[in-house]
């Protein structure tokens, strides 16, 4: 599952970037469906794709028995790929034959594979139609095929294909917040509650939890970008004349303390209430952070390029853990909206930027790191070399943001450790 990535140009920091082209391992961006169809609680997936595609998502999201699913695979077979059927025709039925059923469903997304690629279905074409005919229903479309998009690509997609569609905000309003990004609802609830306590009263979120409560973007939108991989989606909002706020990323007592504080500057907000706001979620961070340092201070992690979380995660382990990197591979180092983050990494992190497998594999066997951070693929070879290894998605599936979670989080990377030290006894 490959996918060709924007390249950038070194160097960066005062780190030690390297770039790497070859053979990749990562889940194509049809993975994102997993956790935006939790996010987004009216809307639908309709995957045009093949039984692969309807196999990794359906083992990516387990088995959903007792609930209606929001998900789903519109099947290209042999036929439709030897261009025998109509697919349009037949992928319109399938949408129709839906929505009947489904009236629950508000917005439904197109998503595109490699196979609907290959046969060159046009999904814009096809989402227009279908969106004029099943009105007020909305249809939009993106790609999650392995031929363009990585893991969390897909989520950039998706969120990309809904800013053309969000309502206009009034020139003369005044500027409101947007974080832009899948956060858990809990997370959002605290940021929430912790905005408020600012006194910035207008906070919307991308994506909202309903179709029908999307936000307003417009000149006097500011926004945060709650993920690291929101570059196509970033972009959009750009061009609708948002203004981002330069920020770390959320992780960790410190990330998450950077964070707000970039909403708090462009807001206005005193220091005194910026503190009185933050103080008692930092303490219980920190607190909450000390018995993970024990564990995780003075090991040697390495991370494989696969949800371009990667530099925030290291930058966490490092100056909060105390842990040492080894190597930080990144799919993609997007280098304006991971600037905080790469200041803050130690001088000297290796930094590679793309993947050359073998050759990274080579590397993180030479150097036997305590804990590994890469896709499943990779993980159970890795074990059974005997190596501790965590699978980078658990951190897209696992609330990790904010203060209430930093503990949380840390307890994710010392998890394997602890299990590698019971197998060892
Ligand atoms: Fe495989 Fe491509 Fe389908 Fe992803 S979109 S599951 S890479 S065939």
């Amino acid at each position: 599952m490959n996918a060709p990535l924007p390249r950038s140009a070194a160097p960066c920091g005062g780190i030690d970037l390297h770039q790497e082209q070859g053979q990749r391992a990562v889940f194509c961006g049809l993975t994102g469906i997993v956790w935006l169809h939790r996010k987004i609680q009216d809307a639908f997936f309709l995957v045009v794709g093949s039984r692969t595609c309807a196999h990794l998502i359906q083992s990516a999201a387990g088995v959903m028995i007792f609930a209606e699913p929001r998900f789903a695979t519109a099947i290209i077979d042999e036929r439709d790929l030897a261009g025998l059927a109509d697919a349009n025709e037949e992928l319109d039925r399938v949408v129709t034959r839906l929505i009947e059923r489904r009236p629950d469903i508000k917005l439904l997304f197109l998503v595109g594979s490699c196979p609907s690629e290959v046969i060159k279905l046009d999904l814009s074409r096809a989402a227009q139609r279908l969106s004029s005919r099943l009105n007020p229903v909305r249809v939009l479309n993106y790609s999650g095929s392995g031929i363009e998009t990585t893991f969390t690509q897909g989520e950039d997609a998706c969120l990309a294909a809904l800013v053309p569609d969000l309502p206009r905000e009034a020139e003369t309003s005044t500027p409101a917040l947007l974080i832009v990004g899948a956060l858990a609802d809990v997370v959002e609830d605290q940021f929430l509650r912790m905005f408020s306590a600012m006194g910035i009263a207008d906070v919307r979120f991308l994506p909202a939890r309903r179709a029908g409560g999307m936000p307003a973007v417009g000149r006097n939108t500011r926004y945060l970008l709650a993920q690291p991989f929101l570059t196509e989606t970033a972009r959009a909002l750009d061009e609708r004349g948002a203004r981002r706020l330069a920020a770390p990323f959320p992780l960790g007592a410190e990330g998450t303390t950077g964070w707000l504080f970039a909403a708090a500057e462009a807001f206005g907000v005193s220091a005194l209430a910026f503190e009185a706001a933050i103080a008692p979620g930092r303490a219980r961070a920190e607190t909450a952070l000390a018995p993970h340092r024990e564990k995780l201070g003075g090991k040697r992690v390495f991370f494989f390029p696969d949800s371009q979380l990667e530099v925030p995660l290291a930058r966490f382990l490092a100056r909060e853990l105390g842990a040492e990197l080894v190597e930080v591979g990144t799919p993609y180092l997007h280098r304006a909206h991971l600037a905080a983050e790469i200041e803050w990494l130690p001088a000297g992190t290796r930094v590679t930027e793309g993947q050359s497998l073998d050759d990274q594999m080579d590397r993180c066997r030479a150097a036997r790191p305590d804990l590994t951070i890469c896709g499943l693929g990779l993980a159970n070879p890795l074990e059974a070399e005997g190596l501790s290894t965590k699978w980078s998605i658990e951190l897209l599936f696992t609330p990790v943001q904010g203060y209430e979670q930093a503990g949380d989080l840390a307890e994710l990377f010392v998890r394997p450790l602890r299990r590698r030290a019971l197998l060892e006894v």
